[in-house]
């Protein structure tokens, strides 16, 4: 039987995504996106996991359904892990991408290729207002930041990211390639059988 979840977050790209992978997993879910008058969520927390949570509660709180939530970011060895769940706005401004991109190759230009490991982290949560339950789960892909923009797929820190035993950046792999490694892939496919 397919469940209906609500898929918190105002980014139907992000709905596509979660859709593609929960059914490369085997969930028989539909996602339907956020209400356009769900209040905004503050992420006040201090740890993906924690956002994710916030995240999931609300839109479970507002629509009576079950919610799924994600928060995802760039933690960069050299930086001490940020930005880490800054990286949305690492900037200043919330989600300008390649401002977000061009400050962080900045403030690495004096670290060497073997100084330049990187994670992409992703927590996703599901909370269930019926049967009462939630759940977190993480997903890591570890990688290297390059010292320049490469390839056109993908978004945010995508074009400076090469998983390790990879040539290509996460940007220069198709949605499917980048899917099967990502941790986004890799933290909906664990949250597949909770679901
Ligand atoms: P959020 O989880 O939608 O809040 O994403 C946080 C931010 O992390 C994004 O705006 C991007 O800057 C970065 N990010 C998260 N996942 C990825 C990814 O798969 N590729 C590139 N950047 C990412």
């Amino acid at each position: 039987m397919t469940r209906r979840y609500v898929m918190a977050t105002r980014n139907a790209h992000k709905v596509d995504e979660v859709s593609r992978i929960l059914q490369a997993a085997g969930a028989h879910v539909e996602l339907v996106p956020l209400p356009t008058d769900a209040p905004d969520v503050a992420e006040t927390g201090a740890t993906f996991a924690a956002n994710a949570m916030l995240k999931a509660r609300s839109a479970a709180e507002f629509t009576g359904l079950p919610a799924i939530a994600d928060d995802s970011g760039l933690c960069v060895d050299a930086l001490n892990g940020m930005p880490g769940i800054h990286s949305a706005r690492w900037c200043g401004q919330h989600g300008d991408d390649a401002a977000n991109l061009e400050l962080l190759l900045g403030q690495l230009a004096e670290t060497p290729a073997l100084r330049r490991d990187a994670q992409f982290v992703c927590a996703a949560a599901v909370v269930d207002p019926v049967h009462d339950t939630e759940h977190i789960v993480e997903g890591v892909l570890e990688g290297r930041l390059t010292d320049a923009p490469r390839g056109e797929g993908g978004f945010g820190y995508d074009p400076i990211f090469i998983p390790h035993g990879e040539q290509r950046t996460t940007a220069e792999l198709t949605a499917q390639e980048k899917d099967a490694i990502s941790h986004r892939g890799q933290a909906f496919a664990s949250l597949a059988p909770l679901l």
